[in-house]
């Protein structure tokens, strides 16, 4: 069994928080286990829920044509959540949920260690990028220190279920995820060339955030 394999079944099994009392299934996350990048949203929905997958209601349609729109598909990138069980009703997660489900989240990033970490809707970006409003920090690269991954980039975007409530935001999201592949090109870049405290890839920057510079 691979070492993602082995994480999941452990995620399945879990009980940390209440949330697996009323949800039907873990929904640990899919998708490619050696993936450049990693996907992260908030929490499985009522469709999530029963079939016990990721982003397969409306907004996985949409999230996957913005994948789709890079030139890539679904298995080639990985797929995840904050919470990787269904809060009641849909409503946010928790503090105390979020949490609990943050070692999972943590030793799933461990385990794939995507180059590129893009999160969906401001409840992702929160875990990673606290205190940052997503109407500024949407369509930015940022590279970031976190306890127990190391420094890692991250580049949040709207939640793409925004895009279906939202219409004016659809283009905002699309224009944001064709930024995508220059991110990576310039990650790519920073790690052959290596030790660099600063990034510069065209007029682009990728920001080290002790730095509170903000890139593209
Ligand atoms: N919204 C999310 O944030 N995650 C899902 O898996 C589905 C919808």
């Amino acid at each position: 069994m691979s070492e993602y394999k082995n994480l999941e079944e452990k995620m399945k099994a879990c009980r940390k928080c209440h949330l697996r009392d009323t949800c039907t299934q873990v929904v640990p996350g899919e998708g490619n286990e050696k993936a450049e990048i990693m996907f992260i949203g908030e929490g499985p929905g009522e469709k999530e829920d029963k079939l016990g997958r990721p982003f397969v209601g409306a907004a996985g349609k949409f999230l996957d044509e913005m994948i789709g729109l890079i030139g890539m598909k679904r298995e080639d990138v990985f797929i995840a959540n904050v919470v990787k069980c269904r809060p009641p009703g849909n409503r946010d997660p928790l503090p105390e949920e979020a949490e609990a489900c943050w070692p999972w989240l943590l030793a799933q990033i461990k385990t794939i260690q995507p180059k590129l970490i893009v999160t969906l809707g401001r409840h992702a970006m929160e875990r990673f990028l606290p205190n940052q409003k997503i109407s500024q920090m949407h369509g930015k690269a940022l590279r970031r220190e976190i306890p127990g991954i190391g420094k890692q980039v991250f580049y949040a975007l709207y939640h793409p279920a925004a895009a279906l409530y939202q219409g004016s935001l659809r283009e905002t999201i699309k224009t944001d995820f064709k930024k995508i592949p220059k991110v990576l090109k310039a990650i790519e870049k920073e790690n052959g060339e290596n030790n660099k405290t600063e990034l510069q890839m065209d007029a682009d920057r990728l920001s080290d955030e002790n730095k509170q510079e903000v890139l593209f």
